[in-house]
């Protein structure tokens, strides 16, 4: 039976515009209208939801808020003919835990097509694993592969490596056979590395060029970024001809300082991803894929730590720092 209040993370806006949280319980009528009402099982913590959960406008602007943009659960109640009370789904992106109440609440309420069946082959755990992170770096890894990149071609490589998108970036990667060169700030962090199959680690500093030179020495075929700003640009112009690299993330700046020597003397190809608004047709043969043959070899292994509502705080905090390794489960114990 549906239960008529639940637990959250309620983030509110003060006068001055600072945030503040709180777990709290509000009525499941207090939810947005949807045809699909779902008991949250599991969310993840992705860096987004961070911004989210401080304020930034860019993403939330409609206070009192519950972020997570994650959600993986049971349906409880249903007004959509695909999906059926007891049926277990995922939902990622879209306006989830933008301002749309989010993952972060033991219920959330949404339109049917935001909604994807959990694929077979994932928990509904596994599939928080991935999350919006994971989904995310599938989509990298299928650009550099739609725009000729396989195992066969060239190194590959992943910077921000230790985040969410990174480090699934890393393990599906090589899980496919790719030879992963791993860009990463965490010195402390290079066994993590070697444990989802890096092949070479690099340090941020050796992807941050400051010279200014409208092309460096040409060290992979394609790579999979979550920085953007000069890392992002050092990236691109140390790519070969005719590589690609993929653009999701912008912890390290929202600039991209470049000339379009890259481009029209060595074909790279910049390719972005929004994963928010990948269209909901596509999205189960993603996840598929996942579930199968890009399954990393120790999916559990990117797991680092594991929070409920009362343990998000800190993490927050830490992901705004860029201090996670790995990913954050969140689990409802409602
Ligand atoms: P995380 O915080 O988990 O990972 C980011 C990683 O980048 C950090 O762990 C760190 O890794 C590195 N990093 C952090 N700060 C800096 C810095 N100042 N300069 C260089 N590197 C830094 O975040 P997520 O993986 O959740 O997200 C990564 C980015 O991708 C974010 O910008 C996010 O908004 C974006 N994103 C975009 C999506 C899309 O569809 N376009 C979907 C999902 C995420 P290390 O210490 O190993 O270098």
């Amino acid at each position: 039976m549906t239960q008529t209040t639940f637990s959250c993370y309620l983030v509110t806006k003060q006068g001055d515009g600072r945030t503040s949280a709180e777990v709290s319980r509000r009525s499941i009528e207090d939810l947005p209208p949807g045809e699909v009402l779902i008991r949250v099982s599991y969310s993840s913590l992705n860096y987004k939801d961070a911004l989210s959960a401080t304020g930034n406008a860019g993403v939330t602007r409609k206070f009192p808020h519950v972020p997570g943009i994650d959600a993986a659960g049971i349906v409880a109640a249903s007004q959509s003919s695909k999906f059926r009370e007891g049926d277990s789904v995922l939902v990622t992106g879209f306006d989830l835990g933008q301002n749309t109440w989010g993952g972060f609440g033991e219920y959330v309420r949404v339109r049917e097509g935001w909604v994807v069946p959990l694929p077979q082959g994932l928990s509904l755990r596994e599939s928080m694993i991935f999350g919006t992170a994971g989904f995310t770096a599938a989509l990298g890894v299928e650009a550099l592969a739609a725009h000729g990149i396989g195992p066969d071609v060239g190194s590959v490589a992943v910077t921000g490596a230790t985040g969410g998108v990174g480090s699934v970036a890393v393990a599906i990667l090589a899980r496919l056979g790719y030879r992963v060169i791993a860009a990463s700030g965490k010195e402390s962090a290079r066994a993590f590395l070697e444990k989802l199959g890096a092949t070479e680690i690099v340090s941020r500093a050796d992807v941050t060029d400051t010279s200014g030179k409208p092309l460096l020495a040409a060290k992979w075929a394609g790579a999979v970024d979550t920085v953007g700003g000069n890392v992002l640009s050092t990236v691109i112009r140390s790519t070969q001809r005719a590589g690609c690299v993929t653009a999701c993330g912008l912890v390290g700046g929202s600039d991209l300082p470049i000339t379009v020597f890259p481009f029209i003397l060595r074909g790279v190809q910049l390719v972005g991803i929004d994963s928010a608004e990948y269209p909901i047709g596509r999205r189960a043969a993603v996840w598929s894929k996942l579930a199968g043959p890009w399954r990393p070899a120790d999916l559990e292994g990117l797991v680092t730590e594991w929070v409920d509502l009362a343990g998000l705080a800190p993490q927050i905090e830490r992901i705004l720092a860029g201090g996670i390794c790995g990913r954050v489960l969140v689990a409802h114990h409602g």
